[in-house]
């Protein structure tokens, strides 16, 4: 059997656009992935569909899997002829004990690499304005960790030394269960109190906190907002004046909790214009988009393909699964024929635009009624033979308005709306222990599926009570319907329009340095 290969990366300190190119390429390729606790599970969504994802984390009740058997999972998974990724947060070779696995590796003679990453103090120091050196005050850094041993958690730095550097900053890692007393120590030790200090939490993430004072008073001020781990301590005058230049802190919808409704497989591009912005975002997974097609219908459809004169879209998702169809059918876009173009939206005709198709017909207002009515307008549906593309909802209302002038409406369901289950849903529990200052739904199905899994969205006493933001008049009709009230609404059936809205409600006002 050939010998497989590990490979030790970091995965960063949570942000994905943090992960450098190496590590996406090896994710996206591994046989094996082995993680813990503080990979973000995004990056997950890169594996191949048959590749084996182990956790080793901590787990609720349950210990990480300890460090022996860690290293022992990763000989054998290569002997056995994988390729093996151990993802960790960070830097691997920054308190992640990858140094450890690596003597392993090389011990038992299994071929493995190191991928670099961005280790949690340099995005806390990007995130909160707080550059880590600087000429003059500032001209060493020094990383340092307050478990020596996280299994043993015993304080074991002579805290005391690091005290007495002169013109250092100290990054401190893990070191919020002994905040106070590493504080107490560095001070001991000939730091001045009045010191700055801060301490981020969730450092580059939308969820990221950070508080910001001085050698004296730091504890009191995270004990006070209950700032905890997994958070990193920046010590040093470099803390002075971050202000000024905290970007990311005064992105418009930092600190904001947002949550999607969008089916999973679409949410994507909606998130990361959130992320962009700073929010924190919840992607609550109500509905699933599969594709659903009958198939002696679809041979029809596409023997008569070139015989239609319009082509109609009611939704993106419609498009996507075609668009999949056809060009598994046919090869060649060609093979479309001359057909004339209509989408509901701009939502919809922009999938349609990517392929370089010409939409002709694209209300502004984004409902059914409209498209009708601006196809009505065109004075060509007479006899026109007209192809409607849709999921499992109803397009009755559409196809009426379409054979009341003339013509002749073919139906092609080309994919389903699924409820998916919230039980033990992580992002669920989530959503009902803290609640979120916004809900938005990019679709009237949206909200159906919101409301027939209310009981288990309910959030707790405490929560942040969420407004109802809108794609447009549609979807704020079935948010009225569904007895909630509708808080804004964007001004063009668009993701970026749901977006803007969004900011005009929920924006901060100041603007980015
Ligand atoms: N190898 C990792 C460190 C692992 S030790 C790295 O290079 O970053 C775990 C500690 O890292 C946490 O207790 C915390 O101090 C820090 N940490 C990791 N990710 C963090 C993040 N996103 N924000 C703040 N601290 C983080």
């Amino acid at each position: 059997m050939t010998m497989g290969k590990v490979f030790l990366v970091g995965a960063g300190p949570g942000s994905l656009g943090l992960v450098t190119i190496r590590a996406k390429e090896l994710i996206s390729s591994a046989d094996v992935v082995v993680y813990d606790y503080l990979v973000h599970p995004d990056l997950l969504a890169w594996c191949r569909g048959d590749c084996e994802k182990i956790y080793v984390g901590k787990r609720p009740q349950r210990h990480a899997l300890p460090q022996e058997e860690i290293e022992s999972l990763l000989v054998n998974r290569a002997r056995a002829g994988r390729r093996v990724v151990r993802l960790k947060g960070g830097d691997p070779f920054v308190f992640g004990r990858g140094g450890e696995e690596a003597r392993r590796l090389a011990a038992d003679g299994i071929p493995f690499e190191v991928v670099p990453g961005v280790t949690a103090a340099l995005a806390a120091g990007a995130h909160t304005g707080i550059p880590l050196t600087q000429r003059n005050t500032s001209s060493a850094l020094v990383f340092l960790t307050g478990h020596e041993d996280p299994q043993t958690h015993a304080l074991a730095t002579d805290w005391r030394k690091y005290g007495a550097l002169a013109d250092a900053t100290l990054a401190i890692y893990m070191g919020m269960g002994h905040l106070r007393l590493i504080l107490a120590e560095l001070m001991a030790g000939g730091l001045a109190p009045t010191t700055p200090a801060a301490a981020v939490q969730w450092a580059s993430l939308g969820r990221q906190r950070s508080v910001v004072g001085t050698t004296a008073t730091l504890a009191d001020q995270a004990d006070a907002i209950q700032l905890d781990a997994p958070a990193v301590v920046l010590v040093g005058e470099i803390v002075r004046g971050h202000d000024a230049i905290d970007w990311f802190g005064r992105l418009p919808l930092f600190g904001r909790r947002v949550a999607v409704t969008r089916a999973r497989a679409q949410a994507g591009e909606l998130c990361e214009a959130l992320e962009a912005l700073g929010a924190e975002v919840i992607e609550l997974p109500l509905v699933e988009i599969r594709p659903h097609v009958d198939r002696d219908m679809t041979i029809e459809i596409f023997a008569e393909i070139g015989r239609y004169d319009w082509l109609v879209f009611t939704s993106a998702n419609g498009v996507r699964h075609f668009f999949d169809l056809f060009l598994k059918a046919f090869r060649d876009l060609r093979a479309l024929g001359v057909m004339r173009i209509a989408c509901v939206g701009e939502a919809t005709a922009h999938p349609v635009h990517a392929l370089h198709l010409e939409v002709e017909i694209c209300p502004e207002t984004g409902t059914a009624e409209a498209l009708a009515e601006a196809m009505v307008a065109t004075g060509s549906l007479e006899n026109a033979k007209v192809l409607v593309i849709t999921g499992n909802l109803n397009r009755d209302l559409l196809v009426k308005k379409l054979e009341e002038a003339g013509s002749i409406v073919d139906t092609f369901q080309v994919y389903e709306n699924v409820r998916v289950d919230l039980g033990g849903n992580p992002a669920a529990e989530e959503f009902r222990q803290k609640g979120a200052d916004a809900v938005l739904f990019a679709s009237s199905s949206a909200v159906h599926a919101f409301a027939a899994q209310a009981a288990a969205l309910q959030p707790v006493d405490g929560a942040r009570r969420p407004m109802a933001g809108s794609i447009g008049p549609r979807t704020s009709e079935a948010i009225r319907k569904a007895g909630l009230r509708v808080d804004f609404e964007a001004n063009a059936s668009t993701m970026d329009a749901l977006v803007t809205a969004l900011v005009e409600k929920l924006g901060r006002a100041d603007k980015a340095p």
